[in-house]
């Protein structure tokens, strides 16, 4: 089983307490239709606008041994606002570029 390392949105944390990433990674279902169920490691959040820190705590799950870090879908689509992360894609350009290769990427959960 792949260990997987699961980064939010902070601006959610006050209505989503995530249940649905830790049920999705658990049972395989979503963006883990992929990996099959995984063992979370580690659930953080982008640490607030405009997502700089994204880069040190993707680091630090990393270290704690994880195979991929997953961006969950508050971050890339929105949930549950419909109001995407306007810096997505220049987080997942870094993460892309600073992490290494070996750490599989997910740009979603659900
Ligand atoms: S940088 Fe994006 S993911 Fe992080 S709090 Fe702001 S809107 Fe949310």
């Amino acid at each position: 089983m792949m260990k997987a390392g699961i980064i939010r949105c902070q601006q959610t944390e006050d209505i989503c307490p995530g249940d649905i990433d830790f049920k999705f990674a658990q049972t395989g279902q979503g963006a883990f239709a992929e990996t099959g169920p995984v063992e979370i490691i580690g659930f953080v959040s982008c640490g607030g606008c405009p997502g700089k820190k994204v880069l040190q705590r993707a680091k630090l799950l990393v270290r704690k041994g994880v195979d991929m870090i997953v961006l969950a879908s508050c971050m890339s689509r929105g949930n549950p606002l419909g109001f995407p992360c306007p810096h997505f894609q220049q987080i997942r350009n870094m993460l892309g570029e600073k992490i290494p290769q070996s750490i599989k990427i997910l740009d979603w959960t659900h």
